[in-house]
C-alpha cells in the first residue's frame, strides 16, 4: 500500500484525531457485539504506547442531528409530515422532534467509552459533544498517552454534509489525522475524509485496521495466487452490477448464488417459476455471460435449487421445500437456496482454488431450511488451505455464526467498503491520506 500509516510518522506528544468505527450494535443501552471496538484496539494501544494524545471519534447509527441548532427532521419524517394536511403538520413535526431528543440516549457513544476503558485498562474521558465545550475541555486537559472519545459525530449535521466549519473546528484537536474506520472508508463525510481533503489535517495517515484490510483485499484483487474464485450472492443483481463486471476481469471463476442467480438463469432462457427476477437486468446478465466467454472465464450458475411456494412469513417460518434442477422449477414455486448438486459443484471449485473471496449468501439463510447452501459454501471455505476473504455483511455474519470465523484468512469489518473495493472503486477515506 502506498499510503502512510501511523508507523511512518512520529506521534509522541501529538494530538491524534483518530476516526474509528465504533458503530456497534446496541440493545437496551448494552453493546451486543464488540467486534468493532476490538478492531480498533491495536491502533489505539500503539498510539497510547507511543505517548500520543489520542482523541477518538466515530458515528453510531443514523440519529437526528441533535447538536445542530434548529435540528431538522430526517428525510423520511419530512416526507411523512408533508403528506399530512397543513393543519396537522406542526404538531406532527413537534412529535418527531420530541422523539429526536431521545436519540441522545439511544445513539450516545458513552457505553463504548466505558467498554473501551475496560479493554485498555485505562481511563477514557468521554466528551458530551463533538466540538462543543465538553470536547474543548477534554482536549485541553489531555496528556500524552491519554484517551478521549468524542460524542457521536452524526449528532452534528456537518458530519454527513462535509461542513467546512466543522472540519476547521475539529482541526483544533488534530496535529495528526488517523483514519482507522474501514467500515466508513467508502463515505466522504467530515471525519471520514473531508477534514484531510480540505487540507485541515496537515498529516493524514491510516491506522492498523485499514492497513490490514487493504493489504489483504487489495492484494488479493491485484495479485491473486491463482486459481482465483469469487463467490457472489445476495438478493439483487442491480446492487452488484459493477462488482460482477470488475470481478469477472480479475478472477478465474465467478460463482453466482442467491436471489441474483435467477435473473442470470432467465437470461439463459430458462423459466424460473416465481423466483426473484429483475427483468431490467436481463440484458446486463447476458452481457456478463458474453464477457465471461470472451475473457475465457468460468461463470458458474446454480444447476439445482431448493424451492417453495410462498416466501416464508415470518422469514424463519417452517415451510415445505423441495429440490429441482433449475430447468424444472415449477411455475408456481420460487427458488430460495441453491440445491445440493450446486452446493457440491461450488465446493469443488473452492477446493481447487488458491484465493477465494465471498460476498453475499447463497439463499435465504435467515431460515434454516434455506441456509444449507450458504453453510455448504462456508464449510468449503473453512476446509480449504486457500487464502479466504469474506467481504463483510451477511456472509461475515453467517461465517461467524457457524463458528468458522477463525478458519478464514480475513473477515472484513466493512461490508459496503469491501464491496466498493471489489467494484474497483477508490475509497475516499483512503484516497485522502498522505502518500508514502
Ligand atoms: P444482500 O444484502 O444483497 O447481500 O442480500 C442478502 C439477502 O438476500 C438476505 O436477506 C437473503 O435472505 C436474500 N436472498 C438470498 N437468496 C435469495 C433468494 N433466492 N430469493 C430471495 N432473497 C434471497
Amino acid at each position: 500500500m502506498n499510503k502512510k500509516s501511523i508507523k511512518d510518522i512520529d506521534v509522541k506528544g501529538k494530538k491524534c484525531l483518530v476516526r474509528v468505527d465504533f458503530n456497534v450494535p446496541m440493545k437496551d443501552g448494552k453493546i451486543t457485539d464488540e467486534t468493532r471496538i476490538n478492531g480498533a484496539l491495536p491502533t489505539i494501544k500503539y498510539l497510547v504506547d507511543q505517548g500520543a494524545k489520542v482523541i477518538l471519534c466515530s458515528h453510531m447509527g443514523k440519529p437526528h442531528n441533535i447538536f445542530t441548532e434548529g435540528f431538522s427532521l430526517t428525510k423520511k419524517e419530512k416526507k411523512a409530515v408533508e403528506a399530512l394536511p397543513a393543519s396537522e403538520q406542526e404538531s406532527a413535526k413537534a412529535e418527531y422532534l420530541k422523539k429526536a431528543v431521545k436519540d441522545k440516549e439511544k445513539f450516545t457513544l458513552r457505553p463504548v467509552a466505558e467498554k473501551l476503558a475496560e479493554k485498555l485498562g485505562q481511563k477514557v474521558t468521554f466528551a458530551e459533544d463533538v466540538v462543543g465545550p465538553s470536547a474543548d475541555a477534554a482536549v485541553k486537559a489531555i496528556k500524552d498517552g491519554e484517551v478521549v472519545l468524542l460524542e457521536n459525530t452524526r449528532f452534528e449535521q456537518g458530519e454527513e454534509k462535509r461542513d467546512e466549519k466543522l472540519c476547521a473546528k475539529l482541526a483544533e484537536y488534530c496535529d495528526v489525522y488517523v483514519n482507522d474506520a474501514f467500515g466508513t472508508a467508502h463515505r466522504s463525510h467530515a471525519t471520514t475524509a473531508a477534514i484531510a481533503e480540505y487540507g485541515f489535517a496537515k498529516t493524514a495517515v491510516c491506522g492498523f485496521l485499514i492497513e490490514k484490510e487493504l493489504s489483504v483485499m487489495a492484494d488479493a484483487l491485484e495479485n491473486p495466487v491463482r486459481p482465483f474464485v469469487a463467490i457472489l450472492g445476495g438478493a439483487k443483481v442491480a446492487d452488484k452490477l459493477k462488482v460482477i463486471s470488475n470481478l469477472l476481469e480479475k478472477c478465474d471463476t465467478l460463482i453466482i448464488g442467491g436471489g441474483m442467480a435467477y435473473t442470470f438463469l432467465k437470461a439463459k432462457g430458462m423459466e424460473v417459476g416465481t423466483s426473484l427476477v429483475d427483468d431490467e437486468q436481463i440484458a446486463y446478465c447476458k452481457e456478463m455471460m458474453d464477457k465471461a466467454e470472451k475473457l475465457g472465464k468460468k461463470l458458474l450458475l446454480p444447476i439445482d435449487a431448493r424451492v417453495t411456494k410462498d416466501f416464508p412469513n415470518p422469514i424463519d417460518a417452517v415451510v415445505d421445500a423441495v429440490e429441482y434442477d433449475v430447468e424444472n422449477i415449477p411455475a408456481d414455486q420460487m427458488g430460495l437456496d441453491i440445491g445440493s448438486k450446486t452446493a457440491e459443484l461450488y465446493a469443488n471449485e473452492v477446493k481447487n482454488a488458491k484465493t477465494v473471496i465471498w460476498n453475499g449468501p447463497m439463499g435465504v439463510f435467515e431460515n434454516p431450511i434455506f441456509a444449507k447452501g450458504t453453510i455448504a459454501v462456508a464449510q468449503s471455505l473453512a476446509e480449504t488451505s486457500a487464502t479466504t476473504i469474506i467481504g463483510g455483511g451477511d456472509s461475515a455474519a453467517a461465517v461467524t455464526q457457524l463458528g468458522f470465523a477463525d478458519k478464514m484468512t480475513h473477515i472484513s469489518t466493512g461490508g459496503g467498503a469491501s464491496l466498493e473495493l471489489f467494484e474497483g472503486k477508490k475509497l475516499p477515506g483512503i484516497e485522502c491520506l498522505d502518500e508514502k
